[in-house]
């Protein structure tokens, strides 16, 4: 008797340029195994003169979905054939997914931040402080202003990038945001609940980078939280730590915007704690 066999695997994976130093593989493809999924997940450099011919080669290969870093997050969306409501606002896509024979670009960045938010508190009525207005940072502002923060200082050493984003918030989200531009030691006002690193100072290898930050005005019990994931341990963990500030690092939000690709693409839920150990023995190595 023989049995069905099936070497066909579902695909998914991550376009970038660079993108060889992208540890994301190493956390999706544990969950696929660990949920007895058949599927993939491939780290492919594509060159921007090339991208639409990836997206089309995707298409052609019945690929389920697949992230875009950069410098592909606001080019690829010329090749999609639509958007979800927060990719719309940022005009930036992250991930990929068929619905229905379509490409649909989300953007899941923001919103795996907010999960790790709502771990800790509630995100509804917040005051937040923002440094950085780059692509992490606007992902994270609107998913913030969206999920219900009332106040958001955007600080930014760039003035222009800084203000476009605050014009964007006020303009197309309900929160009240204000610019300040980054010129010195940055003291957290009164009443803030919630700030963010959304910059990428602390990245490996610049690991004694340290923010421009009055570390006296971090409070005990503020939220304080660092997209770095690589080290994870930044020195605005280590200095909120010591505040008595409940902390999220870059793993944490690395990893929610993970489970909600995998879901979008699979329809599972996957577990982030098989993620998370996944990541944090590629991080030890
Ligand atoms: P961008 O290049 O779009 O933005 C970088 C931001 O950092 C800008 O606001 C820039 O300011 C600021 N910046 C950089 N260096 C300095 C400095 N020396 N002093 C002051 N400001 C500085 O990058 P992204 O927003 O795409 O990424 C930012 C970080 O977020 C990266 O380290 C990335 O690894 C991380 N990230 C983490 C994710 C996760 O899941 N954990 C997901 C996505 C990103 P200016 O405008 O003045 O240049």
């Amino acid at each position: 008797m023989s049995k069905e066999l099936n070497f066909k695997q579902e695909l998914t994976g991550c376009f970038g340029k660079p993108v060889a130093e992208n540890p994301t593989q190493a956390m999706i493809e544990p969950a696929y195994r660990h949920h007895g999924l058949d599927w993939r997940y491939l780290t492919i450099e594509v060159d921007p003169a090339d991208l639409g011919d990836a997206v089309r080669g995707a298409r052609a290969m019945g690929f389920k979905g697949f992230n875009c870093t950069i410098p592909h997050k606001v080019a690829v969306i010329e090749h999609l054939d639509g958007l979800g409501e927060s990719a719309e606002l940022m005009g930036a896509v992250n991930c990929v997914v068929r619905r229905d024979g379509k490409l649909i670009g989300e953007n899941t960045d923001g919103k795996g931040f907010v999960e790790s938010l709502c771990e800790i508190t509630d995100p509804i009525g917040t005051r937040v402080v923002v440094f950085g207005a780059g692509g992490a940072a606007r992902a994270i502002g609107v998913e913030l202003a969206l999920a219900g923060a009332i106040e958001m200082t955007i600080v930014n050493r760039s003035t222009e990038r800084g203000r476009e984003l605050v014009d964007l918030l006020n303009h197309k989200t309900q929160v009240r945001a204000h610019f300040e531009e980054w010129s010195g030691e940055f003291d957290i006002p009164e009443g803030v609940d919630v700030v963010v690193n959304a910059t990428s100072i602390g990245l490996f290898p610049d690991l004694d980078a340290r923010l421009a930050l009055n570390t006296d005005t971090l409070v005990e019990g503020m939220v304080v939280a660092d997209v770095i994931p690589n080290p994870p341990r930044t020195n605005l963990v280590k200095d909120a730590e010591k505040c008595g500030c409940k902390v999220i690092d870059g793993l944490g939000m690395l990893v929610n915007q993970g489970v909600i690709g995998i879901k979008y693409w699979t329809g599972i839920d996957p577990d982030p704690k098989v993620m998370r150990e996944a990541l944090e023995e590629v991080f030890r190595g």
